[in-house]
């Protein structure tokens, strides 16, 4: 039986579109539902994939940037109804520091109707300066700052029976996320635009194949595709710089460990 599942909820961006939702991962392990990000749109694909956002434990935030946090009030509120007590859990969101005092923004603005029961709900901020390890109900996280925003981080969730995924968020070229992502399992690593259209703070595919080949991980999976990305050739792009297994994300697909 496979130790870990992963699920791509949304492979997307800020962007409407009916194919890509807006940035999102779900990882089962152990009974634990990890979601990494939850942008637009993710309530509905939890819907789809059979998750009661109820079982969710964990929340993890890569960034604070609408299309990565942008359904967290939405899932506040539906978890409030009718009286918040189907969620049975408390949910741990975890996030790299800033994320309290947006937290505290979205307060000021939705006061008691995105407040959970104070047992239901714990925040924990992650360094942005430096790597971070901290132990889980039955994993590990790993967290290191990557080149987006001050709060950006990429996770790296360690399985007890050793398995690992790595989870870019979003970034440009970073030595600590190859650091991060050393003989992983899986690395999905954001590829939001083509070579030919790369911006700075985003990658592109032969770039996430240098972080992927230098980390020497079994499998990558790029995501997060702007629509531009869809007459692209990001096989063959990423194909200059990475052998290894390669698949390009699609909504709802799942992976398992
Ligand atoms: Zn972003
Ligand atoms: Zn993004």
């Amino acid at each position: 039986m496979p130790s870990l599942t992963v699920t791509i909820l949304g492979s997307g961006t800020c962007v409407p579109s009916l194919k890509r939702s807006a940035c999102a991962v779900l990882i089962e392990l152990n009974h634990q539902k990890v979601l990494l990000d939850c942008g637009p749109g993710t309530m509905r694909r939890l819907l789809e994939v059979g998750v009661a956002i109820f079982d969710l434990t964990h929340l993890g935030f890569s960034h604070l940037h609408p299309d990565h946090t942008g359904e967290l009030v939405p899932l506040l509120f539906a978890t409030k109804y009718p009286d918040s007590n189907q969620r049975q859990k408390p949910l741990t969101i975890f996030a790299g520091q800033g994320f309290k005092a947006f937290y505290q923004g979205l307060q000021s603005v939705y006061g008691r109707w995105i407040e959970l029961p104070p047992d239901l709900l714990r925040l924990t901020e992650l360094p942005v300066n430096k790597p971070a390890t901290m132990a889980m109900d039955h994993f590990t996280l790993q967290s290191m700052p990557v080149e987006h925003n001050p709060e950006s981080v990429a996770f790296r969730i360690n399985s007890p029976d050793g398995k690992a995924v790595v989870y870019s968020g979003d970034t440009d070229f970073s030595a600590d996320l190859v650091r991060l992502a050393r003989g992983a399992d899986l690395l999905i690593c954001e590829c939001a635009f083509p070579d030919a259209a790369k911006v700075p703070g985003h990658l592109s595919p032969s770039i996430a194949g240098e972080i992927a080949h230098s980390a020497e991980v079994a499998q990558l999976v790029l995501t997060h595709f702007y629509p531009v990305c869809e007459q692209a050739d990001l096989v063959g792009e990423c194909r200059q710089t990475y052998t290894g297994r390669l698949t390009l994300a699609e909504d709802l697909m799942q992976l398992r460990l």
